[in-house]
């Protein structure tokens, strides 16, 4: 398996790195100031950035699958990886590019299940940069790491659909720029468990969708707006909105689950990368005990540790993005969640260390490292906890065929004289 990007996608880095170092970062504290202090997280001259990523052709580069007549230009994931990683540096700079979460995870679900009326009204808007959206499955009444346990309902009411519950953790979903929601909801209750949910398209401006105050996560809040709890109180939604199947919730979810963890993964490698730079020039200006933090071996290890666990992280990272790249992402559902644990908790620990290594300016959130430490905590949470994971992991392993016994490895206790 080849897993060199390609000379196109170098060229795409190095186009997308020369905004990055020219329009971005200079304007990165000001995006700062603006989120964190004035709460504002789409100041004005985003919007000029857009406008000019977009007239490059710098757009949607986190599809695989744009059509002709879809705004942007696809790269494969492995191609990708190598954009994202740099994007993951500051993490609104996707915006900058239409390649933030959630909506290219959205958009993927739309391009994959929606009609083509669903798509000239809901993901031609997204495609073009003209609104957000979040995807609003998690509840505080359920232990939603377990889908089947969503209890929100999706109910038909002639021509429509009533939609009711209550949903928090929902990335984005109070971004002014929301303009709807993808809501897993309990439509089916009596089919198979595994067909019992839909995802209905419904829209924000729609009577009994109530957005209430920010789930931040230690106080961290994403830049493509906090995740927000909102409450779906009887919302009447024509039947046209459904999408996929009645029943296909879980498919239309899982059409979600493969961008979401490959492109979350591509920006914490990015993180990890910022991370290290960002120990290292602390350890060299900080002075304690007579000597910079540089000379102690400890914070050396530290350093040193974050950059093998980075490699290895990156070297996972091409090898499952190159997997779906040519056979699908079917085919890496175990693989995405090998890689959704190593990195989620390599970042972690990696945050962990910077944090050790700033001291108390470690949870500052002037830095990206108190944004780090909060948000990799984050990342062992969402689109799956470690443990769901691992146990799919397990699952996957193939039952050894031989006792121990029978071993021809193991020399059995009691046969050693
Ligand atoms: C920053 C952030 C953004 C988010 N954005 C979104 C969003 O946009 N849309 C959305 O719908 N949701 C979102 N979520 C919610 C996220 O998807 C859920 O938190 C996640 O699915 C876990 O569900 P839960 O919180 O209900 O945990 P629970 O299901 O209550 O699980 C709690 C804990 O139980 C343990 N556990 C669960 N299952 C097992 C098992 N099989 N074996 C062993 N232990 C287990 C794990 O330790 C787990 O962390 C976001 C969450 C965060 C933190």
């Amino acid at each position: 398996m080849d897993l060199t990007p390609s000379p196109e996608a170098n060229a795409i880095l190095d186009q997308v790195r020369k905004m990055f170092e020219q329009d971005i970062l200079p304007r990165n504290r000001e995006m700062i100031r603006s989120t964190k202090q004035d709460g504002e997280l789409d100041p004005p001259f985003l919007d000029e950035l857009r406008a000019k990523a977009k007239s490059m052709g710098l757009w949607n580069m986190a599809h695989t699958d744009l059509t002709d007549r879809q705004p942007g230009l696809s790269m494969s994931n492995l191609d990708y990886s190598i954009v994202a990683e740099l994007l993951g540096r500051a993490f609104w700079s996707s915006k900058v590019f239409n390649c933030q979460w959630p909506d290219v995870p959205n958009m993927v679900a739309l391009q994959r299940y929606a009609t083509e009326e669903q798509k000239e009204q809901w993901l031609k808007p997204l495609l073009d940069g003209d609104c957000q959206s979040a995807f609003a499955m998690t509840e505080p009444g359920a232990a939603s790491s377990d889908a089947k346990n969503i209890a929100a309902t999706i109910t038909p009411d002639g021509d429509d659909y009533i939609v009711d519950g209550r949903k928090w953790y929902i990335t984005g979903g109070g971004h002014e720029r929301c303009r709807f929601y993808l809501f897993l909801g309990l439509s089916n209750p009596d089919a198979a468990q595994n067909r019992r949910h839909s995802v209905i398209l419904v829209p924000r401006e729609t009577a009994g969708v109530t957005v209430g105050g920010a789930n931040a996560f230690f106080g961290y809040s994403e830049p493509n707006g906090p995740a927000s709890e909102i409450n779906f109180d009887q919302v009447r939604v024509p039947k046209e909105n459904l999408l996929g199947e009645e029943g296909e919730g879980f498919a239309v979810s899982q059409a979600r689950l493969a961008p979401a963890r490959l492109h979350h993964s591509m920006r914490a490698i990015g993180q990890c990368e910022l991370l290290i730079e960002l120990m290292y020039a602390r350890a060299l200006e900080r002075h304690a005990f007579g000597r910079a933090l540089e000379g102690y071996d400890t914070v050396q290890y530290a350093i040193a540790h974050s950059r093998v666990e980075t490699e290895q992280m990156r070297l996972l990272l091409r090898k499952v993005a190159a997997q779906v790249d040519a056979m699908g992402e079917k085919s890496a559902y175990r693989d995405l969640s090998i890689l959704k644990v190593a990195i989620a908790q390599g970042y972690y620990g990696i945050a962990d260390r910077a944090v050790q290594v700033f001291g108390a300016m470690g949870g500052y959130d002037g830095t990206p490292v108190a944004d780090a430490f909060a948000w990799s905590r984050a990342f062992r949470i969402g689109d799956g906890p470690d443990e769901v994971h691992l146990r799919s992991i397990f699952r996957a392993e193939p039952k050894p065929e031989v006792t121990l016994a029978a071993s021809p490895y193991v020399v059995p206790p009691g046969d050693w004289v």
